[in-house]
């Protein structure tokens, strides 16, 4: 060996020994508390078995509760958490989980486990477990490994009746064979994959007694004009058009949510500046619903938020295509066809099931704040 390959061997092995290093620090998974607005919470260090995360004690009371106390029976290697009047026993490498008093007994899809010589709980601790001790929801996004905690009775109307009056329309943007709107270079299609997440929200929404009508139910060609009569004839308080992105830089990504604003930031002269008077005075018609479908993208936001990397932004234009539509109306952009990730995230059955559960939480956390703000009537004038 020369000095010349000394020097580049030692070049070598110190490239190699810091991308060790840096991959070790890069590797150390996080997981991230969110709270029902979208903001985190907390940060903890998380364990990797396999896929699976896994979280310390101490990270279970940071997040849920600082007074809990527990204790670790080494040669029996059982957990007890005290927390809220509650004793919960775990086992290490048990699924059962007992919760006293009562002794209720539930089943874990995950075992707690001695991670670097620690006990440690999966992150269905979170999922499962947490729910029956408090009154929480938890909600879990794999990918980003985020958790998210609310009140459970956060979104249920004031009255049952209120949520029985109450309609969304979801519009899947495009139709039939001429419509297809944006299309991946696999040949996924935006007109289907709206329809698809449209027909998720409405069959979940079923489920939680709120109803939703679509304007499209298969691939067929709607007219602007028949979209709107489908949300005028059943009274819908809420107007959602679901599209997907197309742009000429592969790099443009994310999610988008839209409303209509006249005095909105970007000028479209051709649609707005040209329209006759008519036309115009639509639009400030649909204006008078700008605040309550602000409030409506803020709850989108923060729900999609949750999913997202990049965050999800927020414009208002002048959409003349929501003009003629008199009730809050929002257009959610979900994604770039032309972007790689977007593509592949947009394709994952997974992902639009877990967009559809977004959308319709956040479609239930605005009816209950118009209920809970304005109980009889929702400003029409
Ligand atoms: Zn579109």
């Amino acid at each position: 060996m020369n000095r010349h390959s000394v020097v580049v061997y030692a070049l070598f092995l110190g490239v190699l020994v810091w991308s060790i290093a840096f991959k070790g620090i890069a590797q150390e998974p996080h997981v991230h508390f969110i709270d029902v607005d979208g903001k985190i919470i907390a940060e903890v260090t998380a364990q990797l078995n396999d896929e699976n995360v896994y979280l310390s004690v101490d990270a279970v009371k940071q997040v849920f509760d600082p007074a809990m106390t527990d204790q670790y029976n080494h040669p029996r290697k059982r957990l007890t958490l005290r927390t809220k009047n509650k004793r919960i026993r775990l086992q290490m490498g048990k699924t059962t989980v007992t919760i006293d008093p009562g002794g209720k007994i539930i089943t874990l899809s995950m075992p707690p486990m001695i991670i670097a010589q620690q006990p440690m709980v999966p992150i269905t601790f979170f999922t499962q477990l947490l729910p029956i001790l408090n009154d929480v929801e938890v909600i879990y996004n794999p990918s980003l490994r985020r958790v998210q905690m609310r009140p459970k009775g956060s979104w249920i109307p004031a009255e049952e009746t209120d949520s029985q009056n109450w309609a969304a329309i979801i519009d899947p943007g495009h139709g039939g064979a001429d419509d297809r709107g944006c299309e991946g270079n696999t040949g996924l299609l935006e007109k289907d994959i709206v329809l698809a997440l449209a027909k998720q929200i409405q069959e979940i929404s079923k489920q939680k007694e709120m109803r939703v009508y679509l304007t499209r139910q298969g691939d067929t060609k709607k007219t602007h004009f028949e979209r709107i009569q489908v949300a005028n004839r059943n009274q819908g308080k809420l107007f959602l058009s679901l599209h997907c992105n197309a742009s000429f830089s592969p790099h443009e990504k994310g999610v988008k949510v839209y409303l209509n604003n006249p005095k909105g930031e970007i000028r479209f002269p051709t649609a707005v500046g040209q329209a006759p008077a008519g036309q115009r005075l639509k639009i400030l018609a649909q204006a008078n619903f700008l605040k309550q479908s602000r409030d409506f993208a803020f709850v989108l936001q923060a729900e999609l938020n949750f999913l997202t990397e990049i965050p999800v932004t927020i414009t208002e234009l002048p959409l003349i295509t929501l003009s003629e539509i008199y009730m809050p109306a929002v257009v959610l952009e979900l994604g770039y066809l032309s972007n790689v990730e977007d593509l592949g995230k947009l394709s994952n059955p997974e992902y639009i099931a877990s967009v559809s559960q977004a959308v319709t939480r956040a479609i239930q956390r605005y009816i209950s704040s118009v209920n809970q703000s304005a109980p009889a009537t929702v400003s029409e004038q």
